[in-house]
């Protein structure tokens, strides 16, 4: 994971590390730093961010009385961290209970384009919260990928869920009310919609969308994207965004993404938190984001 962002800051620290730090050099060294970025799959404003942080932070230090090496890093570190912290922190499990002490189902829906991992995520999301004690229901929001009710029933068959569907071509806001109420009756803690996911322009899937998010309400809104997938899945969060005004992000695919830039770009541009990173194609390759870990994972590296 991330083996290309982790060169590309070991070779700031290092090149910092052999000279006093002057604007002249800080300037020259934060100008490779922000073309090397840029090539790791970090957003061109993203990159000149953290390098416009980064030089706030450096320039004026009297570089002789620190280790430069570990000011540089310690800078780093910080620009990294403020960019995921500026957004909101949200716990699902207790919102989940938030809800459930109201005796009423949380819901949510899944958004994001077809192929970035969004049935799949869903799936692992239900394990988890199985696993956790809480009572899950499925909803096949996607009507218009062939196969895509096929897929999730076939994932819930595993998992011991149930699902509600209705046909091909069918409202995805009614699939969902349906989904909804079907929880309500039976009292049933969590509804996970699952929607259509076309290209992100698509005016017509938004107002499906939107259409959804009307209907049922949902506690929470997550935008499902790959990190493979590198600028156009930050084109993609900024575009849903716009349109849903999503409350967090899952990363799949994390395991396979040497870059590593996309969680930096995504959680920049979206200002909202990655609650979850996909790390593999099995329900338990779900691991809560945290911050720290990836920064340090990318830092930490001798
Ligand atoms: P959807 O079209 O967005 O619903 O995508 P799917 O859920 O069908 O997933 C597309 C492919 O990505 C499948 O082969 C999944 O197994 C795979 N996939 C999903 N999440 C991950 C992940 O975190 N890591 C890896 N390596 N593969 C994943």
């Amino acid at each position: 994971m991330f083996e290309k962002l982790k060169s590309v800051f070991s070779s700031v620290i290092l090149n910092l590390s052999k000279k006093e730090i002057t604007e002249k050099e800080v300037d020259k060294v934060l100008n490779e730093l922000m073309l090397s970025l840029i090539e790791c799959d970090v957003a061109y404003e993203v990159a000149e961010e953290i390098g416009k942080r980064l030089k706030n932070s450096l320039i004026g230090k009297k570089a002789s009385t620190y280790k430069i090496k570990e000011l540089v890093q310690e800078n780093l570190r910080k620009t990294l961290l403020e960019i995921f912290y500026e957004a909101p922190k949200i716990d699902i499990i207790k919102r989940i209970n938030e809800k459930k002490e109201k005796g009423l189902p949380f819901v949510i829906l899944f958004l994001g384009i077809n192929g970035t991992g969004k049935t799949t995520t869903l799936a692992k999301l239900a394990y988890l919260l199985k696993k956790k004690g809480f009572t899950v229901v499925l909803v096949c929001g996607d009507t218009h990928r062939a196969g895509s009710i096929e897929q999730l029933k076939q994932h819930a068959m595993k998992l011991g869920l149930k699902t509600i569907e209705q046909r091909y071509g069918a409202d995805p806001a009614a699939v969902s009310r349906d989904g909804v109420t079907y929880a309500k009756i039976h009292k049933l803690d969590v509804v996970l919609i699952d929607s259509a996911g076309r290209i992100q322009t698509d005016k017509n899937l938004m107002e499906e969308i939107l259409k959804i998010v009307r209907v049922v309400s949902p506690d929470l809104k997550i935008f499902v994207g790959d990190a493979l997938a590198g600028n156009d899945a930050v084109s993609q969060s900024r575009e849903f965004l716009k349109y849903t005004n999503f409350d967090g992000v899952i990363l799949t695919k994390v395991d396979a993404d040497v870059k590593g830039g996309s969680a930096i770009s995504i959680a920049y541009v979206t200002k909202r938190p990655i609650l979850f990173i996909g790390t593999g194609q099995n329900y338990d390759d779900l691991e809560e984001f945290v911050p720290e870990k990836l920064v340090d994972n990318i830092l930490l590296r001798e």
